[in-house]
């Protein structure tokens, strides 16, 4: 048989396939390396940064290790080489589809396909953003708009200004709290006149002194030269516009985690997570399992991402061996 352009024999198999390369992936690859798993992991090319959403960031300040901070990207590049030191192979590419229904399992890539015995999917999420001048990349994005109050809220451009969230589920809620932390004021607007949120967040968020609800209003433009300064916000039933000064636009209006291409193999949540046994990776099909954001919409940073790549690799390690496969 010969290699392809990749370096791979057609439908090669492999004791594990990683599919993702956020800080779930890498992790899992650098654990499933160094127990000479010899994995193969798909970064992935159309499907999302590869590198995942810390590429789309600036300064990271919550990972532990670097007492300075880091960038995202630099963060990213630092896990990659890590695995690589490991001997994993990294194709670009995109999975497109999967067999799981029958071992070994086929994992079908834009321009290759393997075999696997075990499979880790951990391919992440993509946070939501609300699509209006001024928040777009190369404008204010980053730059005062973010989409994660827990990643970015503590930085010293939002210090003492009024912050706007965005949203009306229990998130919205909860990072509109969260900024109170950091605020002056916390604008919570929501385009309808209630919230999906839980009643018990709706009180809490009632109860703060520091929060302000906006009810009925929508984004329609944000507005800064360098970092953000104001938002024009406009009434869903009067038309009517208001112009805001503020510090730091976030939204919360949900993530959309990347299951796409699984089509019915292993079982999801009812919002398109995938479903895990809890305090395990482990998914609806035997050696198959899922880490970081594409199994978690609760806790969603980049530690606890790879700390279940971390748990993923060591699953599948214990299950390879139960079947005499490692
Ligand atoms: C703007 C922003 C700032 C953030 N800042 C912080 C922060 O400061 N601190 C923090 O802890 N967290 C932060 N987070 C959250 C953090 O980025 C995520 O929790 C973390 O990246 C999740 O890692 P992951 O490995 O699950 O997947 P992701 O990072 O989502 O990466 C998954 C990647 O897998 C690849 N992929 C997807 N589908 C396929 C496919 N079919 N085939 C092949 N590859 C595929 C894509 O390249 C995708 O990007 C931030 C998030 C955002 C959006």
């Amino acid at each position: 048989m010969l290699p392809s352009l990749t370096g791979l024999f057609s439908m090669e198999r492999r004791k594990l396939v990683i599919i993702g390369s956020g800080p779930a992936a890498f992790t899992a690859a650098i654990y499933a390396a160094r127990a000479n798993l010899y994995p193969l992991l798909y970064e992935g090319f159309f499907s999302g940064p590869a590198g995942g959403q810390l590429m789309t960031t600036t300064e990271v300040e919550n990972y532990p290790g670097f007492p300075d901070g880091i960038t995202g990207p630099e963060l990213m590049e630092k896990m990659r080489k890590q695995a690589e030191r490991f001997n994993t192979t990294i194709l670009t590419e995109d999975v497109i589809d999967v067999d799981l229904k029958a071992s070994p399992f086929t994992i079908k890539g834009s321009a290759t396909s393997v075999q696997a015995d075990a499979l880790i999917i951990a391919t992440g999420a993509i946070a939501r953003r609300l699509d209006v001048p001024g928040a777009r990349d190369n404008e204010l994005w980053q730059k005062g708009v973010s989409a994660c109050a827990v990643c970015d809220g503590a930085a010293p451009i939002f210090r003492s200004k009024d912050l706007f969230v965005f949203g009306g589920g229990d998130s919205a809620v909860e990072e509109a709290v969260f900024l109170t932390k950091y605020a002056r004021k916390v604008y919570l607007v929501h385009r309808r006149d209630h919230f999906r949120a839980s009643k018990i967040m709706v009180d809490r968020a009632e109860r703060n002194h520091k929060i302000e609800i906006i009810w009925n209003h929508v984004l329609i433009k944000v507005e800064g030269d360098h970092v953000v300064a104001g938002v024009i916000l406009k009434d869903v039933n009067t038309g009517k516009e208001t112009r805001h000064e503020a510090g730091g636009v976030f939204f919360a209006i949900g993530h959309d985690p990347n299951t796409a291409f699984l089509k019915g193999q292993v079982a999801l949540e009812p919002n398109g997570y995938i479903k895990i046994q809890p305090g395990t990776t482990l998914t609806s099909v035997e050696g198959v399992f899922a880490a970081g954001d594409v199994q978690d919409h609760l806790y969603r940073q980049a530690v606890t991402a790879a700390g279940s790549g971390c748990m993923a690799a060591l699953d599948a390690e214990e299950w390879l061996s139960e079947k005499e496969l490692a």
